[in-house]
């Protein structure tokens, strides 16, 4: 499979835990270089527009404030199979269900403050990354 890029941020509960070294060296372990990042504390406009696909979810509302809660590092990974391979390396939404050495398991506090994202597919990865790499090549 070719190299391919997807969105990652770490999230506020793992910021403000300064685990993002941390989380960032699993990115790099696995071999997923980082090509673009930004630190930044996200409007509730940048928010709802990034989880728009989730609107009609009953957690959105307080999944908004909980992501404009502190910084997060948005960045952009590249390499074999990236979407997939930062999927893996998370674990499941729940932390509970996460697998053993996945981010979530090691550093989630719960469901909604699951320390990261990471884009779901290659086209939904496309689209995270011209939201917040408009300049990106
Ligand atoms: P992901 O792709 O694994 O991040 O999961 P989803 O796309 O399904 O959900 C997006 C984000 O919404 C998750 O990463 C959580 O931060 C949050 N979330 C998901 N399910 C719940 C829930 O049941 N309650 C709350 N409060 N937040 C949730
Ligand atoms: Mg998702």
């Amino acid at each position: 499979m070719a190299k391919q890029r997807t969105l990652s941020i770490i999230k506020p509960d793992a910021t403000s835990r300064n685990l993002c070294g941390k989380i960032l060296n699993h990115f790099e372990e696995a071999g997923l270089s980082i090509v673009a990042a930004r630190m930044m504390t996200l409007t509730p406009e940048q928010a709802g527009q990034f989880y728009i696909i989730h609107k009609d979810r009953p957690f959105y509302g307080e999944l908004i404030d909980y992501m404009c809660s502190g910084r997060v590092l948005v960045s952009v990974l590249e390499g074999e199979d990236a979407v997939n391979c930062n999927r893996t390396l998370m674990g499941a939404t729940d932390p509970k269900k996460a697998d053993k050495g996945t981010i979530r398991a090691l550093y989630a506090e719960s469901i909604a403050a699951n320390a990261v994202h990471g884009s779901d597919s290659a086209e939904n990865a496309a689209v995270e990354i011209a939201l917040f790499f408009p300049e990106l090549k």
